[in-house]
């Protein structure tokens, strides 16, 4: 079942990917309640694979989300990735490269931000921002931010190469949806200390960050390092989608308990 969901959202190399095509609001045969109850058993199912993960020590696994504004990045933070162990996860949020990022090339702070062997690391946004940002509001020549695809392909491989399972997810909302979803992020006192301009400014560029996003999800989606595209209408829908595929992922890296060194049959605790 996980196999097929993966197979119907996983962008194929090199196929063109339009998008805007790709539907925002499919409910992936699912019912709201049924996705409520279904998503509390597979939260569960990954902080018990996660654990082993911890006690293992070898592997990491790198969950990258990216969106629109209000795509729903945070929620699903909160939602799904809290559930496991946070001695074990590693969120990072990615904001406007400031101070001494600036100094740096831009792979730098993503790659002090991995995770470590038997963590789990989440991304809020990440270096996909240095092909997007720079290309849509024209901040560097083509050339520069193009090259990049390059670059982060080799940087995935890497990682991969030297035991980091990589999981890339694009939270896919419609242009209706994340005007609903601003407009009462602003009007509702308690989240519109979150209103940032250029979530607007930002949304007068939607062709322009679709042509973008198309291209690098085409780009950069690869066999050890896949982009997914995730229905994000319905947060339902995108919590329960990431969710089974973490668990999936999770499941096949397989972690075992470490052994002890000698055997314990026999000791007594006095
Ligand atoms: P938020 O919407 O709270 O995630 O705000 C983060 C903002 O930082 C977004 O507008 C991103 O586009 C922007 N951002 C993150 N990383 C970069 C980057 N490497 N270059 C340019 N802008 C970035
Ligand atoms: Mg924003």
């Amino acid at each position: 079942m996980v196999e097929r969901l993966r197979r119907q959202l996983v962008v194929r190399q090199n196929r063109p990917v339009d998008v805007d095509q790709w539907p925002t609001d499919d409910t992936l045969g699912w019912n709201k309640d049924g996705a409520k109850g279904e998503l509390s058993k597979v939260i569960g199912q990954m902080a018990f694979v996660q654990h082993r993960l911890m006690a293992e020590a070898q592997q990491s696994l790198l969950v990258v989300l990216q969106g629109r504004d209000a795509s729903g990045k945070d929620g699903l933070v909160r939602h799904v990735m809290t559930g496991m162990n946070s001695a074990g996860v590693r969120v990072v949020n990615f904001k406007v490269p400031a101070g001494v990022e600036k100094q740096h090339d831009y792979l730098w702070r993503c790659h002090q931000a991995c995770p470590a062997r038997g963590e789990v690391g989440v991304w809020n946004r990440s270096h996909y921002e240095d092909i997007l940002v720079p290309r849509v509001k024209g901040l560097v020549p083509e050339e520069v931010w193009r090259r990049r695809y390059r670059h982060v392909r080799d940087f995935e491989q890497m990682l991969a190469d030297e035991g980091t399972r990589i999981l890339k997810f694009y939270l896919h909302v419609s242009h209706d949806v994340q005007r609903l979803r601003l407009q009462k992020r602003i009007d509702n006192p308690e989240s519109s200390w979150k209103h940032d301009p250029s979530d607007l400014s930002d949304r007068e560029l939607w062709p322009a960050y679709a042509e973008a996003y198309a291209e690098l999800l085409r780009e950069t989606s690869r066999p050890h390092a896949p982009w997914y595209v995730i229905p994000a209408d319905n947060k339902w829908v995108r919590d329960l989608a990431v969710a089974k595929i973490v668990l999936d992922e999770l499941r096949d890296m397989n972690p075992q308990l470490p052994k002890p060194e000698k055997s314990l049959k026999g000791i007594k605790v006095q």
